[in-house]
């Protein structure tokens, strides 16, 4: 029996889920059928394993359904950032101004009330946390885009008290940053014996007569099987980044992602939408900069190692300083329209570097991310030869290559260089420090866009994860957790998103266990 195929596998990618013994035959489900459970957890990524792991803790059977050959979501392949609290009513004022009115107050509180317990959570679940160093922003490692120590939002009042960034270290060789969070949870799962069916597709939410949510179906070849939830339904299905119309409706364009593709379909939108919920957050996203290349579903991020650089549009006209872009934010500079012609003359941009700045390093970021086994060549030379960069000898011939106007690039550049060579602040205000004029040939250039880290939209839900109509009101028996429908409007402080999956998987344990 044939559930649902993945789609798509990375040919760079390893997940390691063998460790794990609770894993269900697809075959055992129509057993499953006859069985009911309290919870019935719908994805097995981080937000489902904490809230089936808080579940069963609280001595409730629990079931997580995951839609692919193994679990760990874009957990598995993430960062692994997780946001300390230093001050936590400060923390609450900060999040408050960065949801812009998009978010209640009672839905920060009890997300900052959940976070400065995440420690403790951890280490009763046998892990720990550590700091995780900051890098200095001009060690030239990755000077674009760049990642702020504190919040990505300095300037609104209370980023200190959002705490450091921290993570979970290795609990097995070579797995760091969100494979070692997931192997920690993964090592929850397997104590409390939680079973986790694979390949297994939730295609509806089962109602009674009250429009209670009373359980999930899944399509099958031999028909749909259902499988009752007596407490509740906990949605951590993800985000949407694969979806090409809900793309297109709330962001204006489908763009790449570095997530896995099959992982981020937006299932748990239509799922929730299906029986009544609310949407919101759904054109918010955490955003960088990265390459759409051929034969690769999935994006990789980029970076650029030297100052040598500029980033244009296609009138091959600089937009920003460059070197102040944060790393989830590209989505505000680069999707931009153009107010006369209606045009998205930023996506693609394009960055010009020249020899030195390609000699200086790698130009992708990939310590995590669907493609994050490409091995990326130090000196750029493997991905110049396949055509992912170009080259040329000169800035007319390097514009012709990537289809920018000739006089138009060499004019931004000369332009570029002469504020750096005369040390006058150029009109975006890039910092001196931040630059260097681009004068070595051969000269280079790229197509970049804005890649998805992680959509925030899906359905609203409360400060106790119900998930609500747009009457306000909650749909019995349905909770939310995770990615999907996060609290996170706009304005993203970065390492935000495990910490919520943290939080929000158990308090929507703890609410369906409780209402
Ligand atoms: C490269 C990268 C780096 C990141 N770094 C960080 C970081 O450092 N700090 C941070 O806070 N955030 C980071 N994020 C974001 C963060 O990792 C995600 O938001 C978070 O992991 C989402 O967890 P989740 O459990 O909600 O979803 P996921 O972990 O994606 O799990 C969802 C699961 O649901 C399954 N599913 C979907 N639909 C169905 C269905 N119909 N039926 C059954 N199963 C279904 C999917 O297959 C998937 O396995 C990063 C993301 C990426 C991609």
């Amino acid at each position: 029996m044939t559930i649902s195929e993945g789609r798509w596998v990375s040919p760079f990618d390893i997940e390691d889920s063998t460790s794990y013994s609770n894993y269900l035959p697809v075959e055992g489900l129509t057993a499953l059928a006859r069985e009911s459970f309290d919870i019935v957890v719908v994805g097995g990524g981080g937000a489902g394993a904490v809230a089936a792991i808080e579940a069963a803790d609280r001595g409730a059977s629990v079931l997580i359904v995951e839609a692919m050959a193994s679990p760990g979501g874009n957990t598995q392949i993430s960062g692994g950032t997780i946001r300390l609290v230093a001050d936590a009513p400060m923390a609450v004022e900060h999040l408050m101004h960065l949801a812009q009115g998009a978010t209640p107050r009672a839905v920060m509180e009890a997300f900052i009330t959940g976070l400065v317990e995440i420690e403790g959570w951890i280490d009763a679940h046998g892990g720990s946390l550590e700091i995780r160093p900051e890098k200095v922003d001009d060690s030239h490692d990755r000077v674009f885009p760049i990642s702020r120590p504190g919040s990505s939002f300095p300037n609104y009042p209370g980023g200190d008290a959002l705490g450091r960034r921290a993570l979970v270290p290795p609990r097995r060789e070579g797995r760091h940053n969100g494979a070692a969070l997931w192997d920690l949870l993964a090592e929850n799962l397997e104590r409390l014996k939680i079973p986790l069916v694979l390949n297994a597709r939730v295609s509806r939410l089962s109602t009674d007569e009250h429009r209670r949510v009373n359980g999930v179906e899944i399509t099958t070849n031999e028909g749909p099987i259902h499988i009752a939830a007596n407490r509740g339904v906990i949605l951590t299905c993800g985000g949407f980044a694969y979806d090409d119309a809900l793309m297109t409706q709330y962001y204006g364009l489908p763009l790449p992602s570095v997530c896995l593709p099959a992982r981020a379909t937006g299932d748990g939108v239509r799922l929730a939408a299906d029986v009544g919920a609310d949407l919101w957050h759904m054109n918010a996203a955490a955003c960088s900069v990265g390459y759409r290349l051929p034969g690769l579903e999935a994006g990789i991020q980029a970076k650029m190692p030297d100052y040598g650089f500029v980033l244009v549009d296609q009138n091959s006209r600089r937009y920003l300083s460059e070197t102040d872009l944060e790393n989830h934010s590209a989505i505000f500079a680069m999707t931009a329209q153009d107010s006369i012609t209606g045009e998205y003359l930023r996506t693609p941009s394009f960055v010009i570097f020249d020899e030195q700045t390609r000699r200086a390093g790698t130009l992708a970021h990939l310590p995590h991310g669907a493609n994050r086994h490409y091995p990326w060549s130090a000196d750029n030379s493997v991905e110049i030869d396949r055509g992912w960069i170009q080259r040329a000898e000169t800035l007319d011939e390097l514009a012709g290559l990537l289809g920018l106007g000739e006089a138009a690039l060499t004019s931004c550049v000369s332009e570029f260089n002469q504020s750096f060579d005369q040390q006058v602040t150029d009109r975006f205000g890039r910092s001196l420090n931040a630059m260097r004029s681009i004068n070595q040939p051969p000269f280079y250039g790229a197509a970049v866009y804005p890649i998805i880290v992680n959509t925030q939209g899906g359905p609203r839900r409360d400060e106790a994860c119900r998930i609500l109509r747009p009457d306000g009101t909650p749909i019995s028996g349905l909770f939310g957790a995770g990615e999907l429908g996060s609290l996170w409007n706009r304005l993203y402080a970065g390492a935000g998103n495990l910490s919520e999956c943290l939080v929000s998987g158990r308090l929507a344990a703890k609410s369906a266990l409780t209402n």
